[in-house]
């Protein structure tokens, strides 16, 4: 009988092959994912682009590391740097948020509010949130989300005249319902929070005020939007949104009665051992947020959105709501009769990436949808100012004019043109332009 001949493994291999040897496919698409971000405008209000420093921490050896537990009380041996860097990580979040404690374990947006749920609610509790179709995010309370599934979520949207969140609307349902926490923040709302006056509606009815900041804590630690801070009693945010850190999500808060139970929901409650590649690449994000210039970018983001929504308003298209004070605005199509999904294929063969979203009181499904979100945190970091998101705007419109004139192929002679003027205006602004 033959017998197989073991070989002994290539570690020379192992240890000196970069990707593209040791696996042409992977770095085939991740090349033509680079390409894609170069000459493509980046519209999707939840992306941005993470500086190198970021890249090359969140790809370090910590990938390596179990770490389970906190800083000083671990389950392995071996944690000493990622004490250190946790450490950091929390340190500067505090910092950069002004505020006592922060869990940077949750491994995403997603998780970090399970464990606020778990935390400081019972299965069956009551809580509000903003609805879905007002902006409100999937862990708020969709009927499809764990949130929506294992909890009675009750919610709260925005005026049919202002698309605005009605304060007096939102008090009236916690008091009929009686909620044990309230939520404020999404990710399609395009004003300003009023937190204090959540604060008021959560003290009128004994709750927890969570403030979900995920799509403008960027522009919370610049300085342009209003911090949560001291009116919440916890909140949450992503990190690779306009904060433009890793994938990935924090919990921070003031008073010492939460850190027991929100860091035990985190782990073990939720997690194991966390993402300590993340962890440092969160502290690298955090210390470029701490830096002067980025107040200059966070408050650069809300002035390229008004110039956005402005340019699109100018050019015959309607803006929920009337315009915009944060990163990000909703485009209604309906004035045009086009939907948001033959919107975001059309504007994709354009280069200009957005997604399709839902209006308030949108009449067509979510897969369909009557509107496109749309945000200025990457292309504000790649170097767009007004002028550039002022012909962006134009771009777009005439791209909506294209599929309103010739039905869902659009306008294959305006899409060409476009191309070419988004490959102009890209090639002025460089992304990673040393990789
Ligand atoms: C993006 C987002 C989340 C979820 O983040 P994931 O990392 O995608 O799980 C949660 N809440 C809000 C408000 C968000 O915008």
């Amino acid at each position: 009988m033959a017998t197989q001949e073991i070989t002994a493994p290539n570690m020379d291999r192992f240890w000196n092959d970069d990707l593209a040897a040791a696996d042409p496919d992977i770095a085939a698409a991740i090349d033509k994912e680079l390409a894609r971000q170069r000459d493509k405008i980046e519209l999707i209000a939840s992306e941005n682009i993470a500086s190198k420093a970021v890249l090359e921490a969140a790809g370090s050896v910590f990938t390596n590391k179990y770490a389970e537990g906190y800083p000083g009380k671990r389950y392995y041996g071996g944690c000493d740097y990622a004490d250190v860097v946790e450490n950091l990580a929390i340190e500067r979040a505090c910092e950069l948020f002004d505020c006592n404690f922060a869990n940077v374990q949750p491994n995403s947006g997603s998780q970090m509010n399970q464990a606020v749920f778990l935390a400081l609610l019972q299965p069956g509790d009551t809580f509000m949130g903003l609805d879905l179709n007002s902006g409100g995010h999937l862990t708020h309370g969709s009927p499809v989300n764990m949130s929506g599934k294992w909890f009675n979520p009750v919610a709260y949207g925005v005026r049919k005249d202002s698309e605005e969140i009605d304060m007096d609307e939102v008090m009236a349902i916690a008091k009929e319902h009686k909620p044990k926490l309230i939520i404020a923040g999404g990710t399609a709302y395009s004003r300003i929070w009023d937190w204090e006056a959540f604060r008021k509606v959560a003290d009128e009815v004994g709750a927890y005020l969570m403030v979900d900041m995920s799509h403008i804590s960027g522009l919370v630690a610049g300085g342009a939007h209003p911090s949560p801070f001291p009116h919440a009693d916890v909140v949450t945010s992503t990190t690779h949104k306009s904060l433009r850190g890793p994938r990935s999500g924090i919990i921070l808060w003031n008073d010492e009665k939460y850190t027991k139970p929100i860091n035990m929901a985190v782990f073990p409650g939720m997690q194991g051992g966390p993402l300590m590649h993340i962890v440092a690449a969160k502290a690298v994000a955090f210390r470029e947020a701490l830096r002067p210039d980025f107040k200059d970018y966070a408050h650069a983001v809300v002035e390229n959105a008004r110039a956005l929504a402005a340019s699109i308003e100018d050019n015959g298209l309607r803006i929920v709501s009337g315009g915009t004070d944060n990163h990000s605005m909703l485009v209604d199509l309906t004035p045009m009769d086009v939907t948001g999904k033959a919107a975001e294929k059309g504007l994709d063969r354009a280069y200009l990436t957005c997604n399709k979203n839902g209006i308030p009181f949108d009449t067509r499904s979510p897969f369909v949808t009557s509107g496109i979100r749309l945000g200025t945190p990457a292309g504000t970091t790649r170097g767009f100012g007004p002028e550039e998101f002022r012909k962006i705007g134009a771009m777009i419109v005439q791209v909506v004019e294209g599929l309103s004139r010739n039905g869902d192929d659009g306008d294959a002679e305006v899409e060409e043109r476009i191309r070419r003027e988004v490959g102009e205006l890209c090639a002025g602004f460089p992304v990673y332009p040393g990789m």
